[in-house]
């Protein structure tokens, strides 16, 4: 699909025309069916109307030069929603049933994915539906599992533009042992003081340092970068393990960077930032260059000021595997066969 530049809706506003359905009864899940898209029908009562038992993953599918359409990291995704799921907890999504259900959507789907740089974003939801509002103690027995699609464009038209970021070390994003989840609970828990953050020192993004520790931003992973070397937060359970920081740091690895995980403070951060760079990772935006960080009342510029050589190097590396145009020597992708094959 193409569609004119002036015509692009906003990321994550329009949907494809069908969407897969799974439900969760009995102690089993029943075969996906796809549907057009539309209203569900759940309980008022339904345990995530309650207690938020709701989680979700996001990742994209690519339309490549040679026709064929192609998805990122699924399994790496799958886990994900796996161990979500685990910690809500909600009934554990099936791996190869997960993944049929998406393959299926995206095949049924090919005629709205657009061209490169835009893609077909997918969002799984799994929530849980039990009726019963009696026993806040006891997780959901029954949920839906729903996969969406929606054709996104380029999330930064009009060029790279470098982000501002203020520092909060005074919140959490989430409760540190949910921080591994991606539950709709931790991005509610994190508005707050997003939204007074962003108001108050008119940035882009809060990244949050609680206790002075460099953290993350509510829905992105953030990186140190200088050439040849890129730091970032060790994994624990306080923050999301994106897949987009696993794989940067991988391909950071093959070019031969020194990858260093560590927890690091406030401080250290604004020392490299001096004649460093910094970016925010995720599959929405791949790697976004910050050009500015506000603490304390303070502006620091991040190097120039400008989206940084390597952020671009990585950046332009990640997106030639996902389009592509240089080898998936991991097994990254997963070709869609067409519908009705
Ligand atoms: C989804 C998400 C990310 C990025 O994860 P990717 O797998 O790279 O898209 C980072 N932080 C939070 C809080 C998230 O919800």
């Amino acid at each position: 699909m193409t569609t004119p530049e002036t015509k692009r809706p906003p990321f994550g506003s329009v949907f494809a025309d069908d969407m897969a359905v799974a439900s969760y009864n009995k102690g089993k899940w029943e075969r996906h069916e796809i549907r057009p898209l539309g209203p569900l029908q759940i309980h008022p009562a339904a345990h995530v109307l309650h207690y938020a038992s709701t989680c979700f993953e996001g990742f994209k599918s690519y339309l490549w030069q040679d026709g064929s359409l192609n998805v990122f990291r699924m399994e790496q995704n799958i886990a994900r929603m796996q161990q979500s799921a685990r910690l809500l907890p909600l009934p554990d999504p099936d791996r190869d049933h997960m993944a049929a259900m998406i393959l299926d959507l995206v095949s049924h789907c090919r005629d709205v994915a657009p061209q490169a740089p835009g893609a077909l974003y997918l969002r799984p939801l799994l929530f849980g539906t039990t009726p019963t509002i009696g026993a806040p103690t006891v997780p959901a027995s029954e949920a839906l599992l729903v996969v969406l699609a929606s054709p996104v464009w380029d999330f930064f038209e009009g060029g790279l533009r470098a982000l501002s970021i203020f520092v909060d070390d005074e919140h959490m994003r989430t409760a540190p042992h949910l921080g591994v989840a991606k539950a709709g609970a931790n991005y509610a828990s994190a508005y707050s003081p997003t939204i007074a953050g962003i108001r108050a020192h008119h940035c882009d993004q809060v990244l949050f340092c609680p206790d002075g520790s460099v953290q993350e931003t509510g829905a992105s992973n953030f990186l140190l970068l200088r050439d040849g070397h890129v730091l970032t937060r060790s994994l624990d359970t306080t923050f999301l393990h994106g897949v987009t920081r696993d794989s940067l740091l991988t391909l950071a690895g093959d070019l031969g960077f020194r990858i260093e995980e560590r927890v690091f403070s406030v401080p250290e951060m604004l020392e490299w930032i001096e004649d460093g760079e910094a970016a925010l990772c995720g599959t929405a935006a791949v790697l976004a260059g910050v050009g500015k960080i506000v603490y304390r009342d303070k502006e620091y510029r991040v190097g120039s000021g400008e989206v940084g050589p390597v952020t671009r190097r990585l950046r332009e590396q990640l997106m030639a595997v996902q389009r592509g145009t240089a080898p998936d020597r991991r097994g990254w992708l997963t070709r869609v066969a067409p519908h009705g094959r």
